[in-house]
């Protein structure tokens, strides 16, 4: 019993280090909870890694991501998580509904957080992805599907390159 004096005492900075850290939790157990609750409902076991990724992705409103990207992300934010994983987490994300994938061309795809039907700019120079925003496309033509089977969504993927003024007077004539 007197070996406990010990661990006693020394469970009193223990505490008030345990004390930050429940106020430091407690500021992020709005974002914790609502992640946790995500991930549940969208069937997907609320493990530690996956709840870290799910609030780099979805904390900051909607956003398009790359595995590389994410995984940068995770890496800055202090989440170990091998670049394996990231892609299987947002090839799991995408299959319970929580993430859209684009594909942009055949090496490079992007996750978007926002699932809803849209369509979007790409800018090559920075491989980057924006929101169309409103229905301004449309597209004619669309030939019948095969029998038994429904269009779901078509994606259109504006491609942008930067405007060239020189060329394009050159162009006109
Ligand atoms: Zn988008």
């Amino acid at each position: 019993m007197a070996e406990d004096a010990g661990p006693v005492k020394l469970s009193t900075p223990a505490m008030s280090d345990l004390d930050t850290q429940e106020r430091v939790e407690a500021s992020e157990d709005t974002t914790m909870a609502a992640t946790r609750t995500l991930l549940k409902e969208a069937g997907l076991r609320p493990t530690r890694q996956r709840q870290a990724l799910a609030r780099l992705l979805f904390a900051d409103g909607d956003r398009h991501v790359t595995a590389e990207t994410l995984h940068e992300e995770a890496i800055r934010a202090g989440v170990p998580v091998s670049l394996a994983t990231i892609y299987n987490t947002l090839h799991q994300f995408t299959e319970a509904g929580l993430l859209r994938e684009v594909a942009v061309d055949g090496a490079k795809t992007y996750f978007d957080t926002n699932t809803s039907d849209h369509n979007h700019f790409y800018i090559e120079r920075d491989g980057e992805l924006m929101d169309i925003e409103g229905e301004t496309i449309k597209v004619h033509g669309v030939p019948e599907p095969p029998e038994g089977m429904t269009i779901s969504h078509i994606d259109v993927v504006v491609r942008l390159v930067e405007a060239d003024p020189a060329h394009k007077s050159g162009r006109k004539r």
